[in-house]
């Protein structure tokens, strides 16, 4: 059995024989408003390490240094050790959520322009909002890396949407982390799956996302399957 390193509320991180290399459990656990909401979603890590190591491969061949190794079937993946950044990024494309109810904007408005806010992972304080002084001010991040962070973000934002438009989907919004190597290269890790990014038909703007399970719409373990469908199509 692995040493267990980190659990968190959809993954669980052990160890291997390697130092610099960790394996990552894609759980079918889920949670929402702030872990108040909890339940299982059948087949979700399975979907999730699936998708995201697409995603994952496709941002590197952009370019885009990210922590994915290699896909551990069926809901594991091999990771590069990195410390994670304690500010988690959002790109918004699309009004939606946390944006809509803060700054009352219908839901489903195209923004002019991809939005990037910041919040601080922490649970004690309920993740806040927060900005690039914050950021400093705390100590979670130097400028110089969330200079780099920021940039990333935007690449990474221009690419996705690219990558979900071949599954006909849209975009709507995504929370990135990072993470930082021994040696000081930033990577994209975490995760990009229905957990973390609102994907909507482009066509009906239906919801395939974890807003299923967060608004009770049913049709939740099919809304994952079917991303995985479409990536696994668009990748040929
Ligand atoms: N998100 C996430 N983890 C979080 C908070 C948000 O993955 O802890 C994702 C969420 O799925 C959405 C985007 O970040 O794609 C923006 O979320 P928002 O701020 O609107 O908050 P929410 O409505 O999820 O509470």
């Amino acid at each position: 059995m692995m040493d267990r390193l980190y659990e968190g509320k959809a993954k669980i991180v052990y160890l291997t024989g390697e130092p610099e290399v960790l394996l990552v459990h894609f759980k079918d656990d889920a949670t929402a408003f702030d872990g108040a909401k909890r339940g299982t979603i059948g087949g979700k890590g399975y979907c999730n390490a699936h998708i995201s190591a697409h995603a994952f491969c496709y941002l590197e061949r952009a370019g885009v240094p990210t922590h994915f190794r290699e896909l551990r079937p069926p809901t594991d993946m091999l990771c590069t050790r990195v410390r994670i950044l304690p500010v988690e990024v959002v790109m918004r494309n699309i009004a939606a959520g946390s944006i809509s109810k803060r700054l009352g904007i219908e839901e489903g408005t195209d923004l002019p322009f991809p939005v990037l806010e910041h919040f601080y992972k922490n649970d004690d304080l309920h993740d806040p909002l927060i900005n690039t002084d914050h950021i400093r001010a705390l100590g979670l991040a130097s400028e110089e890396q969330m200079d780099a962070v920021n940039a990333m973000a935007r690449k990474i934002n221009g690419l996705l949407r690219g990558f979900f438009a071949q599954c006909g989907l849209l975009l709507v919004d995504f929370k990135l982390e990072f993470g930082v190597t021994s040696d000081g290269r930033i990577l994209l890790a975490d995760e990009i799956s229905p957990d973390t990014c609102r994907l909507w038909d482009a066509e009906t703007r239906a919801k395939l996302d974890k807003d299923r399970f967060r608004r009770d719409m049913g049709g939740v373990e099919e809304a994952y399957q079917e991303v995985l469908r479409r990536v696994e199509k668009a990748a040929g």
